[in-house]
C-alpha cells in the first residue's frame, strides 16, 4: 500500500473512544495527521494530533473546525465515526430519541461532509467513509430510529458518492456487525450471547477489525472504490 503524504489531514468523529479510537490510532500508524472530534476526553489517548471538542450536530462548529484545519493543511479523509443508540420499541419509543438519533447519527454526517466537501472538490481529491451498521440492511427490533438513521446515511453516501466521483472523491459506508464496545456491553448479556451465536467466524468483532477496513478504504488502493457498502461482521450477513 502506498504511504500517505505527511502532513494530510485525517478527521475522525467519536474518535475519543471505541471503535473511532482505533481508527485513529491506525491512521496516525499509516501517516495521516488525525484530527480528533468528540464531545469529550478522557485525557488519556494521544492518538489524535489534534483533539476538537465539539458535538457533531452543531453544523457551525463542524464548520470552524473544518475551516482552522484548512488554514494548517489539507483535509483529505473525514470519517464519520461518531453515532449513539436509543432503544426502544417503535411503539414505546419517546419521539424526542427517535430525532435525537437522526440528529446525532444523519444529520451529523452530513454537516461534516457539507464541511469538507467544497475543500475537496478544489482540490479534486478526498476521501470519506462513514459508519453505518449491520442492522441498517437487516433492521432490528427496538432500533427503528438507529435503523432509519444508519439507512439514511447509506442513501446520502451514495448520492454524494455519485455527485462527487468525477471530482476524484470517494464515498464509502462500513457496515460493521457486533464490535466488543462500549455500546455494545450495554446489550443485556442474553441478547450478547444469542448474537455471538449467529456470527460464522465465532467471535464478535474488534475495533481494530474496522479501523482496518478504513485504512484501506482511505488509501490509494481503494481510489475505484465508490458509494458501496463493505460489511465487517463475521460473516454474520451476507445481503
Ligand atoms: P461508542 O459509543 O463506544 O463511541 C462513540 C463515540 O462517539 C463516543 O466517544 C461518543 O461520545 C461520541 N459521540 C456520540 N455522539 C456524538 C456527537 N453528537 N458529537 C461528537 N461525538 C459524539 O460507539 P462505538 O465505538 O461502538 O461505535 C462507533 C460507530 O460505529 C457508531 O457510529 C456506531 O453506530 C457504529 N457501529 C457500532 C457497532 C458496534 O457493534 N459497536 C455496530 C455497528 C455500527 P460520548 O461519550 O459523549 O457519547
Amino acid at each position: 500500500m502506498s504511504p500517505t503524504p505527511p502532513g494530510r489531514i485525517a478527521i475522525v468523529t467519536g474518535a475519543a473512544r471505541g471503535i473511532g479510537a482505533a481508527i485513529a490510532h491506525a491512521l496516525t500508524e499509516v501517516g495521516w495527521r488525525v484530527a480528533g472530534v468528540d464531545r469529550s476526553w478522557s485525557g488519556e489517548d494521544e492518538a489524535c494530533a489534534i483533539r476538537e471538542t465539539l458535538d457533531v450536530t452543531d453544523y457551525e462548529a463542524v464548520a470552524n473546525l473544518v475551516a482552522r484545519l484548512e488554514a494548517e493543511g489539507e483535509i483529505g479523509l473525514l470519517v464519520n465515526n461518531a453515532g449513539i443508540t436509543r432503544d426502544a420499541i417503535a411503539h414505546k419509543m419517546d419521539p424526542a430519541d427517535f430525532r435525537l438519533v437522526l440528529e446525532v447519527n444523519l444529520v451529523g454526517p452530513f454537516n461534516a461532509c457539507r464541511a469538507v466537501l467544497p475543500g475537496m472538490r478544489a482540490r479534486n481529491a478526498g476521501k470519506i467513509v462513514s459508519l453505518t451498521s449491520m442492522n441498517a440492511l437487516r433492521g432490528a427490533a427496538g432500533q427503528a430510529n438507529y435503523a432509519a438513521a444508519k439507512a439514511g446515511l447509506i442513501g446520502m453516501t451514495k448520492s454524494m458518492a455519485l455527485e462527487n466521483a468525477g471530482k476524484g472523491i470517494t464515498v464509502n459506508c462500513i457496515a460493521p456487525g457486533y464490535i466488543e464496545t462500549e455500546m455494545t456491553r450495554a446489550i443485556p448479556s442474553q441478547l450478547r450471547e444469542a448474537e455471538l451465536a449467529r456470527i460464522p467466524a465465532g467471535r464478535v468483532g474488534t475495533p481494530e477489525d474496522i479501523a482496518g477496513t478504513v485504512v484501506f478504504l482511505a488509501s490509494p488502493a481503494a481510489d475505484f472504490i465508490t458509494g458501496q457498502v463493505i460489511s465487517v461482521n463475521g460473516g454474520q450477513l451476507m445481503p
